[in-house]
């Protein structure tokens, strides 16, 4: 075959039906970014892939980049299926969110090896925490701390040492996704109230391992995730699903 042979780790992110027997896959890999690919045959019941083309699988893969838009896959070794998280339909719907959010806001083929990392510690997280995620207010906290995380990975932190509009560091009782981040009495314009305990959410989530999302109340988190929104809105023209889905 013309072309040349990419052998990187990746996550599935979406597995659609094409034709008779093929699957086009979105993927985020390690060494370029997302990539769509098509796996062909993978529907017949001999394939040698069997069910690992399937979302939140971690793979090892060999992809053939040919003319076409679309890579080839030639092999795909799995890593880790977390087959837990499969059975649980809060893990599972975090699992979607979190995919959803990565494709959304890194859609292009520039590798943010970060990124990758951060992707595969939230569904080795989800996996452990699969049938105990309880009451949905741990999968919105869990949630929203992974999205902070990739919006650091992306340069989109949202700015909280001081007024993201004038550089006051006192009176910070606003937040403005406009001017990107805390702001001020004096700049409230396009801002809404943002409590110290969402603030305290976001610069704790920040600085804590993905498995020690902080704990709020959920006014707070309806705070950060508004934050969050209305950030990646100005600045990146991306939106979000909600954090977490209608499961009660
Ligand atoms: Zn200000």
């Amino acid at each position: 075959m013309a072309g040349r042979s990419l052998k990187t780790e990746a996550v599935v992110l979406r597995s659609m039906r094409y034709g008779e027997a093929d699957r086009i896959l979105h993927l985020y890999t390690a060494d370029r970014g997302r990539v769509g690919a098509i796996a062909k045959g993978v529907r017949r019941a001999r394939s040698r892939y069997g069910g690992r083309l399937e979302p939140f699988f971690r793979l090892r893969m060999e992809l053939h980049e040919g003319r076409g838009e679309l890579l080839t896959v030639t092999g795909a070794h799995t890593v880790d299926g977390h087959p837990r998280l499969r059975s649980d339909a809060r893990a599972l719907d975090a699992a979607a969110r979190a995919c959803d959010a990565v494709g959304r806001l890194f859609e292009t083929s520039e590798p943010h090896p970060a990124v990758f990392n951060l992707l595969c510690r939230k569904l080795a997280l989800l996996e452990t925490q699969s049938g105990s995620l309880g009451r949905s207010s741990s999968a919105r906290r869990g949630a929203l701390a992974f999205r902070l995380k990739l919006m650091l990975a992306a340069g989109l932190a949202p700015q909280l040492a001081a007024c993201a509009s004038c550089g006051e560091r006192e009176h910070l009782g606003g937040f403005s996704g406009a001017a990107g981040g805390v702001v001020c009495g004096a700049c409230e314009g396009s801002s809404f109230p943002f409590g110290s305990e969402a603030y305290g959410f976001m610069t704790e989530a920040l600085g804590r391992p993905l498995s020690e999302a902080p704990d709020a109340s959920e006014p707070a988190l309806g705070q950060v995730e508004r934050a969050i929104s209305e950030t990646l809105e100005h600045h990146a023209h991306v939106r979000l699903m909600p954090a977490v889905g209608r499961l009660g």
